[in-house]
């Protein structure tokens, strides 16, 4: 059986990030490196899309990015102005391929289908496996996107559409996304926070193609690119091995209010690296421990009152720009989650604070 320095399981986001920040800052030069991935090909499955509050390595990844964004209700539509923060979206595809590229110059890194052809017993483990436990009653944020390409030029892409809410809603929380790539392309999501046991939610294909037609008016369109996805809004983190740290989902890195955990990894990466010789001992990373919190209280007015989310989120989306945006990428101070708490309504969250 082989051994090596170090181990990933599963070379997705968090794998690939780790691998690539280990081997751009030369901490597999003198080390061995396996990473235990079970696809047979890498190709775009997924578009990651964030602010950039903090700087990373793949900026030549980027299909787009946006400052201004709006927010659609009921009644009306509320744009957002942000200058300070981009929201930027990857291409996956792009991501692997650029990472893959790099790795396969060490000759120290190597790929494997799976981890019984290895002995893991000296290794440092990074997991990014989740583990499989029973979600009943738990909530995720469930959704299909597709990338359409229109004959004429219809969009606006300048802008992009960060939630709609003026859609079918069926008792849980429902929005759809819009990020206009080009003037002619957009990746449209159809994305709901549900507990997922009802199947009726997941006619994705219909609840697109009504939202494209009847909404933004478009007849004419071709499907480039579809992904689904399923993120959970819970913790999935499987038990502390000696030699094991969690990373990626797995691992904690998911924003559970937004389900946003594409920039966590990358923060979470650098931190491994830059304590690397001592991460056996040194304290697990989180995202801080007041967002947990807060992110639970949020998710429980979520469960009990739906109905209410889309005045929420409206809601906290006027206090500044800049302070909704580092509160929603975890970068806010004590002053800055005092505005957002108090654009909340009072009453309901004290009483789901239990
Ligand atoms: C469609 C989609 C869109 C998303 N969009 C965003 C976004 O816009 N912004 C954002 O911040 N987050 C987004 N997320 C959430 C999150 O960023 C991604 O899920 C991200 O890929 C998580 O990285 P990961 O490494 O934890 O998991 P993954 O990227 O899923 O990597 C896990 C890897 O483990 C492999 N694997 C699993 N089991 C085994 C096994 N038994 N043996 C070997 N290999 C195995 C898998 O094949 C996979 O490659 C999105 C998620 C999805 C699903």
């Amino acid at each position: 059986m082989k051994e090596f320095d170090y181990v990933i399981l599963g070379g997705g986001c968090a794998g690939l990030s780790l691998a690539y920040e280990l081997d751009i800052n030369k901490k597999i030069e003198n080390k061995s490196l396996a990473i235990i991935e079970k696809r047979d090909e890498y190709k775009r499955d997924k578009t990651w899309s964030f602010w950039k509050v903090n700087d990373h390595n793949f900026d030549d990844c980027i299909i787009k990015s946006w400052h201004n964004f709006s927010i659609n209700s009921k009644s009306g539509s509320y744009e957002v102005l942000n200058k300070e923060y981009p929201y930027q979206t990857i291409d996956s595809g792009l991501f692997y391929r650029k990472i893959l590229n790099q790795l396969k110059q060490n000759k120290n890194i190597e790929f494997f289908k799976s981890i019984d052809q290895l002995n893991l017993e000296n290794s440092i483990v990074f997991n990014s496996i989740p583990v499989k436990e029973n979600y009943e009653g738990k909530l995720w944020q469930h959704f299909k996107g597709i990338e359409i390409e229109t004959p004429d030029n219809i969009f606006d892409d300048k802008i992009f559409n960060l939630m709609d809410f003026d859609c079918d809603q069926r008792d849980n929380v429902h929005f759809f996304y819009t990020l206009p790539f080009s003037k002619n392309k957009a990746l449209i999501e159809t994305t709901w926070l549900s507990k997922m046991n009802d199947k009726t939610l997941r006619d994705y294909d219909i609840q697109l193609e009504k939202y494209i037609k009847e909404t933004l008016k478009i007849k004419n369109y071709r499907i480039i690119y579809q992904e689904n996805g399923a993120i959970p809004l819970f913790y999935q983190i499987s038990k502390n091995e000696k030699n094991k740290i969690n990373i990626g989902s797995a691992g904690g890195m998911t924003r559970l209010s937004t389900g946003y955990t594409f920039l966590n990894i990358q923060d979470h990466s650098k931190y491994i690296v830059n304590n690397l010789e001592i991460i056996q001992s040194s304290k697990p990373y989180h995202i801080r421990r007041k967002y947990e919190f807060l992110d639970n209280v949020f998710l429980n007015v979520l469960k009990n009152h739906p109905d209410k989310m889309p005045q929420i989120f409206l809601n906290m989306f006027k206090a500044p720009s800049k302070t909704v945006i580092k509160f929603l990428s975890n970068k806010s101070n004590i002053f800055e989650d005092l505005r957002i708490i108090f654009k909340m309504p009072k009453w309901i969250f004290i009483k789901n604070i239990f």
